[in-house]
């Protein structure tokens, strides 16, 4: 018999093993134990607000009884077949998918970069393939744009920091600036697969597309032959008040990837596209093990009939509106000289000071961080009510106040 070591009881002892056996990539700030709705403890039974939610996973919040619900139950039945075979769930999930987007099939996957990665496979099958142009090699992304970890993620990713010391990188990916058209123009032409953009840059800083940029890259795209995708993997699935974000701005992309929000916390992504750019892939050409599987199918289904409501994103709409508002109002000299965003995706730009705010937050009892360097993200759950806003406002204020107070 193997005997194991216990698991320390002690949370030093306990963080220790964590750091010392987990990557070397992550640094993690807490132990956390369990949440329900918009609260969290940690093993130490300190008590969070969530303003965090998983990095904008947590749609319902934690444990929202239908999530949970659909995942017990799925559990008892099945939770992976392969995609050998279907289940109800993952019908019901591509089903759900279809009858509110504008596409007509789903590749489901596990993950963001998953997602982008088939959607750029998906691209460059459907050009090369159905349109037998082997010229179009080349794929247009944007400078602070985030779509994930993967070797053609980071790629496509417009920030140097994600690419140092993994070269070489897959070639054929261009860099053209966000909201600016122009530098979009002169890239695009020919050789252009494809353009990948987030409608608002999430990691990169919250920064929401302008009026007309994705209406200009619409135009471009179908003037040049080349297909436009949007990243909706943090925009998706009510974030922005909209079930997708391309509904808010009223340009319908040719794919459109998804995950973040979709699972409620359980991992899943999509790629969602029309039937004529599915004709790209044929049997064999793509697939993932745990892609549909049915515990997350059910969980995606649970979060999908929930949100889709018109009065759940109008309440996203409107708790999006109280929460700039009670950004705009805070004071001193580290208040917001920006607060942007769409619905339930804010960021506050305070500055270099940004990462002290959170870990001075964190301490406060709220959950938040960080996107690009100078700005406080808040991407609660959904199920935000105005006086999660108000105590959120009255910690973001303390945090303001500590660190501007230290020497
Ligand atoms: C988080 C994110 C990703 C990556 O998703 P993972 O699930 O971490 O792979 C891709 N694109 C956008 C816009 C994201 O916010």
């Amino acid at each position: 018999m193997t005997m194991h070591t216990p698991l320390p009881t002690d949370p030093e002892a306990l963080m220790e093993l964590g750091y010392r056996t987990g990557s070397t990539s992550y640094a993690p700030q807490l132990i956390l134990d369990h949440g329900k709705g918009m609260e969290v403890w940690d093993i130490q039974g300190k008590r969070y607000l969530d303003f965090l939610a998983g990095i904008a996973v947590n749609a319902l919040g934690h444990c929202h009884p239908r999530v949970v619900e659909a995942v017990q139950t799925q559990a008892g039945q099945a939770m992976q077949i392969s995609n050998a075979y279907m289940s109800r769930a993952q019908i019901r999930m591509q089903q759900l998918l279809v009858e509110l987007s504008f596409g007509d099939r789903v590749f489901a996957c596990n993950s963001g970069a998953e997602a982008n990665e088939s959607a750029i496979k998906l691209a460059r099958r459907y050009q090369r393939v159905v349109r037998g142009d082997t010229n179009r090699t080349e794929i247009i992304s944007f400078n602070h744009s985030f779509h994930g970890r993967t070797l053609a993620a980071i790629t496509a990713t417009g920030q140097p920091k994600y690419h140092v010391g993994f070269e070489p990188l897959p070639p054929g990916f261009l860099y053209a600036e966000y909201n600016d058209l122009a530098s979009v123009e002169a890239l695009i032409g020919p050789r252009t697969t494809a353009v990948l953009v987030e409608p608002i840059q999430g990691e990169g800083g919250i920064r929401p597309a302008a009026p007309g940029f994705l209406e200009g890259l619409r135009e471009l795209c179908d003037k040049h032959g080349a297909l436009l995708i949007f990243d909706e993997v943090q925009t998706g699935v009510g974030r922005t008040g909209h079930l997708f974000a391309y509904q808010h701005y009223g340009v319908t992309p040719d794919l459109m990837t998804l995950a973040k929000g979709l699972g409620g916390g359980v991992p899943v992504g999509a790629l969602v596209s029309t039937d004529e750019i599915f004709k790209g892939f044929v049997k064999g050409s793509h697939a993932t093990t745990f892609g549909g599987n049915p515990l997350a199918s059910a969980a995606a289904v649970a979060v999908l009939e929930v949100v889709s409501e018109p009065s759940f994103l109008a309440h996203v709409r409107a708790m999006g509106e109280y929460l700039v508002g009670k950004l705009n109002s805070l004071s001193g000299p580290l208040a917001p000289r920006e607060v942007r965003g769409v619905g339930l995706m804010i960021g506050a730009e305070v500055g270099p000071k940004a990462l002290a705010i959170m870990g001075a937050g964190r301490d406060l009892g709220l959950l938040f961080n960080t996107a690009g360097a100078d700005t406080l993200r808040f991407v609660p759950p959904l199920i935000v009510q105005p006086d999660d806003i108000d105590a959120c406002a009255l910690i973001v204020q303390q945090a303001l106040d500590v660190v501007a107070a230290r020497p």
